[in-house]
């Protein structure tokens, strides 16, 4: 028995799924995962998980994991040895470099993977190639609402915790189907809402568990949330409800905003989205009779043409009527992936250097400068939206994927597809072989997060290590490892790492908004929120005493929104998407877990009562949509979810029911991030249930 127990494995560890960032010790014996065990200390879920930290580990030991590069012969791959691998890589690399110079190269890191891993893909991009062509997954999500809350009080990220977020007098979600999305985030809102008497008010076109729960749930047409949020705020400022002491010292632009509101009254903003004035004027109320409000939202705003004017909409609200800065009040972009958060504050974006530092400020310029010894390039690279049409005219010629499945995620994957074939040369490091790697050249095979050290940023801004749980299987090496191998093939002078806290204390003296940053100050379940002063002091809560702007002030900014593009009448049906509570994203990782793959094992498109009277179907009809796109063929749930021509599909399936055969071009203005939820499509009946 003794011996048995010594085999026994206690490792801390921070959830691999979304941006909650739940922290849990997870017991293992070999490859075996034996339980997972949540801990009072952990500081954003304390005692919980949902299904998915808790149940959704095994994928690490599925059979489909890749244990040995491989590299392309015709039409097949063969295994290789590291050694092989990086000469073909080195080999290639240097003869596109060579040839078109380093603009024609494409970096993507991983939204899932560790900061440390992510500053490395950029430095690999920047510093040993030299192109700010490197993007991660928050082109495709989040970066509106980054946009929206720099543009106004300075940092593109939630402005405080959960914790603020459960002490709000009301809670504002829009667009967020967060009990599914981020499970243990909706939990504590219930909570609030259920036993603290925080009021709750949800905005969505769908009737998903949170608005089932709400005070009041807000139903705009598709699309034209900002716009109501501009109505609420009209109303709001013509009744006097506002802060006009915080607005007077801390807000600037407020003349100009009345002004630029002046249009939307209650009677062309129901117009305008259809929600009756009535609702409009009560959710005032609840704002005027609220001493701590906070907002949450989530892709259901930001993957729409309008998204980033929406998410500069609702940072201008919160600022009118004095919620942030106090305990209680604020900003919650709720992130998507693990690290989605951290793969743009280290620097895996086109127009950032790491901690959000501006390409073009000559000081700035001059740290990294000297530190890794050669210039920078200055032009603001692509991203991931433009990457299929920069390769489809010929300037990208490789791509450099680091653990994103680009050919499922990319919301044109015809488009996207074909732009991958006729790429010059790919490397994929990756745990599976993806979608995206049947494009590969070289696949080099990486580990998941149990089998490496590291750290994330949660959606609170909160650093969080995780500790190595088992030994990577097979061949695979973590992507920190083999990032450092390649750069220094490709003549890169890099140090040789020997572990990820080196990577953190390089970070640490580039970014001064991690300055204090080190693993010490993050030994097990302690973390730091970013910014982090030298000494160590961490920033739960922004905007206590200053803006993140020049004066200190917060400005108010005006939004520009787009009227929507004309909808041909073929094309009579909205399709929304979003998340399943078991699953995750695309289902890479969780379509791998064998209990979580029975519980819900193909995906399926809800149909509200109203329309499947119309066009006669049943739970199980097979139907299929098609976009000006492409199509899908799926059977059917009737719901009252869901409401007259408006149709909801899980995103998480990987084969024929992918979502993005559907989605299209269409991106919001701001920031190119695709308009995922604004689909049209008509209809098909293939047959009967
Ligand atoms: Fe993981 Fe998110 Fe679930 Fe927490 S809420 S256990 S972070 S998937």
């Amino acid at each position: 028995a003794t011996l048995r127990k010594s085999q026994i494995k206690q490792t801390k560890t921070v959830c691999t799924y979304c941006g909650v960032g739940c922290s849990f010790d997870i017991w293992t014996k070999g490859r075996q995962i034996l339980k997972v065990e949540p801990r009072p200390e952990a500081p954003t879920n304390g005692i919980s998980t949902c299904v998915k930290g808790k149940f959704g580990w095994d994928f690490v030991n599925s059979s489909d994991r890749l244990t040995k590069p491989l590299v392309r012969r015709g039409d097949a791959f063969v295994e290789t040895s590291w050694e092989e691998a990086y000469q073909v890589i080195r080999e290639r690399m240097g003869s596109i470099l060579a040839e078109y110079g380093p603009d024609a190269f494409m970096f993507i890191a991983s939204s899932k993977a560790s900061n440390e891993e992510a500053y490395l893909v950029q430095k690999l991009a920047r510093q040993v190639i030299g192109t700010n062509n490197v993007d991660n997954d928050s082109t495709y999500c989040q970066d509106p609402a980054t946009y929206g809350l720099r543009q106004t009080v300075g940092f593109g990220a939630d402005s405080g915790s959960l914790a603020d977020v459960a002490e709000a007098d009301l809670s504002i979600i829009i667009g967020s189907n967060t009990a599914e999305s981020h499970p243990v985030w909706a939990t504590r809102v219930k909570r609030a809402h259920k036993l603290n008497g925080q009021k709750l008010v949800v905005v969505d076109i769908r009737k998903h568990e949170m608005a089932e729960r709400a005070d009041l749930w807000v139903k705009p047409n598709p699309g034209t949330d900002g716009l109501w949020i501009l109505g609420l705020s009209k109303y709001l400022v013509d009744q006097g409800w506002i802060d006009r002491e915080f607005v007077a010292r801390r807000v600037e632009g407020f003349e100009e905003y009345v002004d630029f509101l002046t249009p939307f009254t209650l009677a062309a903003t129901e117009e305008a989205t259809g929600v009756p004035q009535a609702v409009t004027v009560k959710v005032a109320e609840m704002i005027r009779d609220a001493g701590k409000v906070a907002i949450m939202w989530a892709m259901g705003v930001t993957q729409q043409q309008n998204g980033s004017e929406t998410s500069l909409a609702i940072a201008n609200l919160l600022l009118l009527t004095g919620n942030f800065g106090r305990p209680g009040t604020g900003a919650y972009p709720l992130r998507g992936h693990n690290n989605v958060q951290g793969a743009s504050d280290f620097g895996a974006k086109p127009h950032f250097l790491p901690g959000y530092q501006d390409l073009r400020d000559p000081e700035v310029r001059q740290r990294f400068e000297h530190a890794w010894g050669r210039p920078l390039p200055t032009r603001r690279g692509i991203n991931n939206e433009e990457l299929a049409g920069a390769i489809l005219d010929g300037r990208v010629k490789m791509v450099y994927v680091v653990g994103e499945d680009t050919a499922l995620v990319d919301p044109n994957l015809q488009e996207i597809r074909q732009a991958f074939e006729q790429l010059d040369f790919m490397v994929v490091q990756e745990v599976f072989f993806t979608e995206t790697a049947k494009y590969a050249d070289v696949i080099l095979p990486a580990t998941p997060s149990l089998e490496k050290e590291g750290t994330f940023v949660n959606t609170e801004r909160r650093i969080q290590r995780f500790y190595q749980a088992m030994e990577p299987l097979g061949d695979s090496k973590p992507d920190w490892v083999i990032l450092r191998d390649v750069a220094r093939y490709l003549g890169g002078n890099w140090p040789f790492y020997q572990h990820p806290s080196e990577i953190m204390e390089e970070v640490a003296q580039l970014a001064p908004l991690f300055a204090g940053v080190r693993y010490d100050r993050l030994e097990g379940y302690r973390t730091l929120q970013w910014p982090v002063q030298p000494d160590g002091r961490d920033t739960p809560l922004l905007y206590t005493e200053r803006f993140n702007q020049p004066q200190g002030k917060a400005l108010l900014g005006i939004p520009a929104f787009l009227e929507h593009p004309h909808r041909p009448p073929l094309f009579d049906i909205h399709v929304n998407n979003g998340q399943l509570l078991e699953h995750f994203h695309e289902g890479n990782m969780t379509d791998r877990v064998a209990g979580i793959h029975q519980l819900v094992p193909e995906a399926f498109i809800e149909v509200s009562p109203e329309l499947a009277e119309e066009r006669g179907l049943k739970d199980g009809t097979l139907v299929r949509l098609v976009s000006p796109e492409g199509a899908i063929k799926l059977p059917v749930v009737v719901t009252d979810r869901v409401r007259g021509h408006e149709v909801y599909v899980p995103m998480n399936t990987r084969g024929e029911g992918a979502i993005n055969f559907l989605t299209g071009n269409g991106v919001d203005q701001k920031t190119k991030t695709p308009a995922y939820k604004a689909t049209v499509a008509y209809l098909e009946v293939l047959s009967d249930a």
